[in-house]
């Protein structure tokens, strides 16, 4: 008999979305207002929709994670009352991992010191470049020298765990920018970088600028040897290449987007946050207004899809294969089934016969060349 997803649940984390920035970058499309006068209003409701979901997590919770939007516009008193609201709802382990997303140039000698003084370890620093013109190019607020300063800050302040974001494959983009970037990267004593390759999200005025002809893309060649030359450097200085986009030092690997990967549950509060418990992804309306007004009417306002047994494959392969640890082939088939286990090995046959899936033990992985083709592979082991 078939194990459900619900057995096979894990510890739980916890996502809170803050959409608030001061500006909107270029390429961004997430759900996040640049008028910030609400953020008070937003806070309390935030906190009341914890009380409102509690009783969805009662396992412990070993994760905490603070995204958005722009965490660092939210002050000390926010932070204390949705720690407060937090700790009194849901079983927050004295081990959890507590990570916020930062802007550098919020990251000021003060609001260091306030955020040492939080329950967070651990700071994911929105850098995306050290190139002071392609900051420019993608409406980032800070300078490549902030940025520099902001990560010593946080690390002369007690934070050991520190993650950076950068992009790469952007218009104009050499590989010597790149290389430069990355050295800069591990020059700084990081533990943990995510690389993200641009993409022209719709309704963003990176896309329109595309459309309009006055932006070109990397050709592909570039974008390789840039995801090339990213896993290599990486590689070169003692970071594991744990999933497609993220490289952690050892014992530093996010364990929340981790946990997300191995298809642990998590609830997802504020405008916009998804959730998963297992069975049924919901998500919070992408609308601070009616996000508001729901939870104040006790009903937060969601949606909500119950996943087909195909869609739970589909998901359990994709996240599976994004991973070092690759796909279990044994829990595939105790969660899916003789037939499915099959079908899937049946199509990863011609790509282990090419090198770029390999099995090791009983996991289905990606070889070093088949991470430059994983969106092909995968969909490949897919079913529609
Ligand atoms: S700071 Fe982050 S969330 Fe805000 S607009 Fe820029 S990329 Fe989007």
């Amino acid at each position: 008999m078939n194990k459900t997803f619900s057995e096979n649940i894990k510890p739980a984390g916890i996502y809170v979305h803050i959409p608030f920035c001061k500006i909107r970058c270029t390429y961004c499309d997430f759900y996040t207002l640049t008028n910030e006068t609400r953020i008070d209003a937003f806070v309390e409701s935030l906190c009341k929709e914890i009380e409102l979901r509690k009783d969805e997590i009662k396992e412990p919770v070993k994760t905490v994670y603070f995204g958005g939007g722009t965490p660092s516009r939210l002050s000390e008193h926010h932070f204390n009352k949705i720690f407060d609201s937090l700790y009194q709802n849901f079983k927050i382990e004295p081990t959890s991992e507590i990570t916020v997303e930062a802007n550098p140039d919020d990251l000021s000698d003060e609001y260091v010191e306030m955020l040492a003084r939080l329950p967070v370890n651990r700071l994911s620093i929105g850098i995306q470049s050290f190139d002071d013109n392609e900051l420019k190019f993608l409406s980032r607020r800070h300078s490549a020298i902030q940025a520099i300063n902001a990560v010593k800050r946080c690390q002369m302040n007690g934070f050991s765990n520190i993650s950076i974001d950068l992009m790469y494959g952007l218009p104009n983009q050499t590989t010597k920018i790149w290389e430069q970037n990355l050295k800069q990267a591990t020059s700084l004593g990081i533990q943990h970088l995510s690389a993200y390759h641009l993409i022209y999200e719709e309704k963003t005025r990176m896309y329109s600028m595309l459309k309009a002809g006055k932006i070109e893309p990397v050709v592909e060649e570039v974008s390789t040897a840039m995801f090339s030359m990213l896993i290599d450097w990486m590689k070169s200085h003692n970071f594991i290449h744990y999933e497609i986009s993220a490289f952690g030092k050892e014992g530093y690997f996010s364990r929340h987007n981790t946990s997300y990967w191995k298809g642990n549950k998590y609830i997802g509060l504020g405008p916009a946050a998804h959730s998963f418990d297992g069975e049924n992804r919901t998500w919070n309306v992408a609308s601070l207004n009616r996000y508001i007004k729901g939870v104040e009417e006790g009903k937060p306002e969601q949606n909500s899809e119950n996943l087909s047994s195909d869609e739970k494959y589909n998901e359990f392969i994709l996240t599976g294969l994004r991973t070092m640890w690759g796909v279990d082939l044994n829990e595939l088939k105790i969660l899916f089934g003789e037939k499915i286990y099959i079908y899937c090995i049946e199509n990863a046959d011609k790509y282990l016969n090419r090198q770029l899936l390999t099995i090791e033990g009983n996991n289905l992985k990606l070889t070093r060349e088949g991470i430059f083709i994983s969106d092909g592979i995968m969909s490949d082991l897919m079913r529609v």
